[in-house]
């Protein structure tokens, strides 16, 4: 009962506006907690992604690394192979029957020294390889722990944020309604219409250096007048908010 007897109060122009810009301040508030709140997660995700990135890399390397292994491990049965070979062709060098013979098993003997040779220097180069790989997973490890203490932090900071804004909006938001009850539904229906149309949400501007505060066109003189006399709800010809004279809004003009 008592807030029927609040809307029924006589309010002025004056009145009206100074409420509805009120509100309009209230909501802008709102509006920013809720863009601060949609950054922060994407924030976290970036991270998140950053961190995943480095995962495969590790992962690819530490394959990498096995790779290298494994390719040392069959050169390195190359070289007994080949020892072995040698060993067996020396063994029959002792017992040629001719010349032909004779250069035929050293040529393979060579042939296989060659081999040993070409082992060695492969199991260099992989052992070369995997030891700078190695280096580079050091690092790479610890810019992952270095990310993964940010994303501990950034998930803390943003719960910690998140709830409280969410306090901060629930009482602005709790502040708003009251408010609401205090316009006339036409108005308010009116306040609520043009804010959405209005790409930053704003349904009540002030003068600004004799333009409005939402499109920055330029007011006639006579109007801008009118409306710092506050006796009827002007709107911008050109966007449609209600304007006001920046006193109203608590603002210098
Ligand atoms: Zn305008």
């Amino acid at each position: 009962m008592a807030k029927k007897a609040v809307v029924e109060k006589e309010y002025t122009v004056e009145d009206k506006l100074s409420t509805l810009y009120q509100l309009q301040s209230m909501l802008t508030e709102i509006d920013k907690i809720k863009t601060l709140r949609g950054e922060l997660p994407l924030e976290v995700q970036d991270l998140e992604d950053e961190i995943a990135g480095l995962e495969t890399r590790l992962n690819n390397y530490q394959t990498e690394i096995k790779d290298y292994d494994a390719s040392v491990v069959a050169q390195k049965n190359k070289i007994v192979e080949a020892t072995g070979l040698i060993e067996r062709y020396k063994g029959q060098l002792d017992n040629v029957r001719n010349n032909r013979e004779f250069d035929n098993l050293s040529k393979e003997i060579e042939f296989q020294g060659l081999e040993i040779e070409f082992a060695e220097k492969k199991i260099r180069e992989y052992g070369d390889a995997s030891a700078a790989k190695k280096e580079e997973i050091t690092t790479l490890a610890e810019n992952l722990d270095g990310r993964k203490a940010d994303l501990v932090q950034k998930r803390g900071e943003l719960e910690e944020i998140v709830s409280e804004t969410k306090q901060e909006e629930e009482k602005l938001r709790e502040k708003a309604k009251k408010l609401e009850a205090t316009v006339e539904p036409r108005l308010l229906t009116a306040f609520k219409r043009i804010r959405k149309g209005a790409r930053n949400g704003l349904a009540i501007v002030y003068i600004q250096r004799g333009a409005c505060g939402g499109c920055f066109n330029k007011i006639p003189p006579q109007k801008q007048m009118d409306i710092k006399l506050r006796k009827k709800v002007i709107v911008c010809e050109y966007c449609g908010r209600i304007l006001i004279d920046p006193e109203l809004a608590g603002v210098e003009g």
